[in-house]
């Protein structure tokens, strides 16, 4: 049995501990952003309250610290995802900021007339929507990884890589799935026609154990707020050969190194990137969640958040009123804590409403999957995402939040 000690990992959320109307939480809308620990409260507030200053330039010694703190954040997120070192590991305000960095600094400079960019069909629209901006512009082509019950079908890789392939965009773990793209497979291939990888892991670093490095990716986008840290914090990594094929993307202060009235020059890695005055706050707190998951071990997260997630697709599954999407249960590769399903015939938004009158929060609708969506025949489907803080008596109040749906629609 794993040492891993729910109740322990419960008490240092505070808002675990609230209700609403009067129900316990329960809190399932982990892949939209998770909840934070007391530890990365409290390193947010002693940097406001103890050395709250602006980063780089001060010689004040506020300034030394703040700039320790968030230089040194950079320095722990490299670490966390086996990178080289803070020059390969850009702070944005989340996901999306990352992509459209790369698709904008990178993609709009490389990508050429009849070349082409893959995607998956299961891509969140984070990382679809700045790609097509990036193919309209170049007269590229956009293809896509056909996916069946969020498995990535075989011979596609083959199929949709080729040598006119110059980027790759690839969600790591689906966040209506809950299954991993086989992104070995195909950054191999990619590199084989010297494209570049993004990885889009917003869904996967807070969740599994993730190496860039031991993955070769090109780059990776990840969000800081759906891994215990604060919102408005997210991570671009890059190898530093990419990086230094990618122009900025925002311009102004902090990111130059010699500006004159007609022209400037820019700073080194990874600050070219960082315009203007960064998220301080963000990056303390973000380091501390980094510190708090490292003590727990990611992969305990991910053990204890794969049982627990298998617990409620058998229950789910037992049920005949109950349609979930993707792979079950028998399933016997890895997944991760996402469940999207719907429940006869309510529709999802009526479903998330009645769990949520009983404290269950789920989320409902498209999951930033509209395409995805209209491939699987759904408008939408509710979806439960589970964390290191979920229970298997968080999901017994799931299957009986359901049951009361079903009353209602009987
Ligand atoms: N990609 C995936 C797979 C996601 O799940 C999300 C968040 N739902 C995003 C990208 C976008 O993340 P953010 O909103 O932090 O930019």
């Amino acid at each position: 049995a794993s040492p891993y000690n729910v109740e322990a990992v419960r008490d240092d959320f505070p808002v675990l501990g609230r209700t609403v109307d009067g129900e316990k939480l329960v809190y399932l809308d982990n892949a939209a952003t998770s909840q934070k620990p007391q530890a990365v409260i409290d390193a947010v507030s002693e940097f406001y309250e103890g050395y709250n200053a602006n980063v780089h330039r001060g010689l004040h010694k506020l300034s030394q610290e703040a700039s320790e703190a968030y230089e040194g954040a950079h320095d722990k997120v490299a670490e966390f995802i086996g990178a080289d070192g803070r020059e390969n590991i850009i702070f944005t305000s989340n996901t999306t900021e990352g992509v459209n960095t790369v698709a904008f600094g990178w993609g709009m400079h490389h990508v050429e007339e009849g070349d082409n960019i893959v995607l998956t069909q299961m891509e969140h629209h984070s990382s679809l929507v700045p790609w097509q901006q990036v193919a309209k512009r170049n007269d590229a082509e956009l293809r896509f990884l056909e996916v069946e019950e969020g498995l990535v079908k075989d011979g596609e890789v083959e199929e949709k890589i080729d040598e006119d392939t110059t980027a790759v965009s690839v969600i790591h773990m689906s966040n209506v799935f809950g299954t991993f793209a086989p992104v070995d497979e195909i950054i191999d291939r990619a590199h084989e026609h010297g494209a570049r990888v993004l990885v889009d892991g917003a869904q996967s670093v807070p969740h599994a154990s993730v190496n860039v490095n031991e993955m070769d990716a090109d780059f990776l986008v990840t969000s800081g707020h759906k891994m215990c840290g604060p919102t408005g914090t997210g991570v671009l990594y890059g190898k530093t050969d990419a990086l230094h094929e990618t122009e900025p993307y925002r311009y102004g202060g902090e990111m130059i190194k010699i500006v004159e009235y007609d022209d400037a020059t820019w700073a080194d890695l990874p600050w070219k990137f960082e315009g203007g005055t960064p998220n301080i706050a963000g990056a303390v707190g973000l380091s501390a969640a980094v510190d708090y998951l490292e003590e727990l071990g990611v992969e305990n997260v991910h053990e204890h958040e794969s049982a627990v997630t298998r617990y409620a697709l058998e229950l789910l599954e037992d049920d005949d009123e109950v349609t979930v999407y993707g792979p079950h249960a028998d399933y016997d590769k890895e997944r991760a804590g996402v469940i999207s399903f719907n429940v006869s015939d309510a529709h999802p938004h009526d479903s998330s409403q009645l769990l949520s009158d009983q404290g269950i929060a789920t989320r409902s609708g498209h999951h930033c999957a509209q395409p995805l969506m209209r491939e699987m025949g759904v408008p939408a489907t509710t979806r439960a995402s589970f964390y290191l803080y979920n229970t298997y008596e968080e999901v017994d109040a799931l299957v009986e939040g359901i049951e009361t749906v079903k009353e209602v629609f009987a």
